[in-house]
């Protein structure tokens, strides 16, 4: 997700930031590359123009001029508006208490992932101790019904099948049943079609007026780009949705229809698919994303990735460390070690501050690993426990010790540095404290 884009930006902040002095003709020479990184990314023209004329205006006051680090100062600009452009915060869903059924409404096109959604978004809110009633009302896609069945069994959540052949009757079977059998949700897979046609618009229009949902979510292909950002317009003028899941965000490199969306159609986007398993469904946060795509990293979703495989103990360790500098190599051998156990290394290193997209998939492959390991494991501990003593003849000793060079050893040491020092900053980030105190689960 954001490949090429952070690619782009990774290499733009990296020019900037760093440089003592910026001047008005470095600051156009920026904006014209997020210009073209933005229009590769399939971001829609006007979003672009509007996002380009704000961070020329902005950065070419004083603030930046003037600033004691005016790259950080610029790229701070771009971040900002960045996370505006993506929906500013995160939106979570309107949940009603648990003596009112809560009632939503998932719509899209066929293909667009609705089904597989339907059944993520039950498995997310039983996990969050909601008794979850699934209910099977798309009768046009063959199928989609024992899709559906399958799916909500794999999850343990329940499906209301009926025995209509209408939609609507169906719907209200399972409000009924909700009702009786004391569901305090209802998510409603609807009729979905390969394209816009009135007949379904019509129906789900229905649908709405019959069901008063809290929530209508549209769910969108995140690798049609600009195509799901229309549909979500036309779904939002005839249906009126109040929010988008954008699905199959692992496999959309650009992002474009991610950075529009919520300028062109108002509407946040509230989640997104990460993968074909019911487990692939993650909240979407602005903030985390636009770290993402400025080749910041995403220190938070890392430490939560991390908790998945490190007990809760060890995280909250990891986390204090991160914040008061007492980061050693010593713990970067212990994580490079977990990193391995933690399936794709790709997404794990774009995660990492200062990292994202500077490794393609084959430069990363466990050989670099292993490498970095041996360097690690030729160090005494008590030069992993302080970095800082290991000066020109220690590193030659543990370049020989290891079988690499002395300047792979300086490498590494550089990579860790940059990343201690990200990391703090981004840790330290108030916002970000705040919500990894809370728990962080949306
Ligand atoms: P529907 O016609 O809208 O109900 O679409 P489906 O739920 O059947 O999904 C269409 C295809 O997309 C299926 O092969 C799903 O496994 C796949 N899919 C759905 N969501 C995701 C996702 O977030 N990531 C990936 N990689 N595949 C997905």
């Amino acid at each position: 997700m954001f490949e090429n884009i952070t690619q782009a930006f990774s290499d733009i902040t990296r020019t900037l930031s760093g440089k003592a002095a910026i001047s008005e003709k470095n600051i156009e020479e920026a904006v014209e590359k997020i210009k073209m990184a933005l229009l590769e990314a399939d971001v829609n023209l006007r979003v672009v123009r509007r996002f380009i004329n704000a961070t020329i205006e902005e950065a070419k006051g004083e603030k930046v001029l003037r600033a004691v680090d005016p790259g950080q100062q610029f790229v701070k600009i771009v971040y900002d508006r960045m996370v505006s452009l993506l929906g500013d915060e995160h939106q979570g869903l309107k949940l009603k208490g648990p003596d009112v059924t809560t009632v939503i409404l998932l719509l899209g096109l066929q293909g667009s992932g609705k089904t597989t959604t339907a059944a993520k978004l039950a498995l997310h809110l039983k996990n969050k101790g909601r008794r979850v009633l699934l209910a099977a009302c798309d009768l046009v896609r063959p199928a989609a019904v024992e899709q559906l069945a399958v799916l909500g069994r794999a999850a343990g959540v329940e499906v209301h099948r009926g025995s209509a052949g209408d939609p609507l009757a169906i719907a209200k079977e399972a409000m009924a049943r909700a009702k009786k059998e004391l569901f305090d949700t209802v998510i409603v897979d609807t009729t979905g079609r390969m394209q816009l046609d009135e007949a379904m618009m019509e129906e789900l229009v229905r649908m709405r007026e019959l069901l008063k949902p809290d929530e209508a979510l549209l769910v969108a292909d995140s690798m049609t780009g600009q195509t799901a950002v229309d549909i979500a317009k036309a779904f939002d003028e005839k249906i009126g949705i109040s929010g988008v899941i954008l699905s199959k965000f692992d496999s959309d490199t650009r992002g474009g229809a991610a950075i529009s969306l919520k300028s062109v159609t108002g509407k946040p986007i509230k989640f997104v698919g990460v993968s074909e398993h019911l487990d692939g469904l993650e909240a979407f946060y602005p903030d985390r994303a636009a770290s993402r795509i400025l080749g910041m990293g995403d220190v938070v979703s890392l430490v939560e990735k991390a908790q998945a495989v490190m007990d809760q103990a060890e995280a909250e360790a990891l986390e204090k460390k991160l914040a008061s500098e007492t980061f050693t190599l010593e713990d970067y051998l212990d994580q490079l070690r977990k990193v391995k156990k933690m399936g794709s290394l790709k997404s794990l290193v774009d995660m990492m501050p200062g990292m994202a997209g500077q490794l393609s998939e084959e430069q990363l492959d466990k050989e670099d690993l292993k490498h970095e390991e041996a360097i690690l494991l030729s160090m005494t501990r008590k030069e992993r426990l302080n970095h800082l003593i290991i000066g020109p003849t220690r590193r030659s000793r543990i370049a020989r010790g290891s079988g690499t060079s002395v300047a792979e050893v300086a490498r590494l040491l550089k990579k860790f540095e940059k990343s201690r020092l990200m990391m703090k900053k981004m840790v330290k980030n108030k916002k970000a404290a705040e919500k990894m105190m809370a728990g962080f689960r949306p």
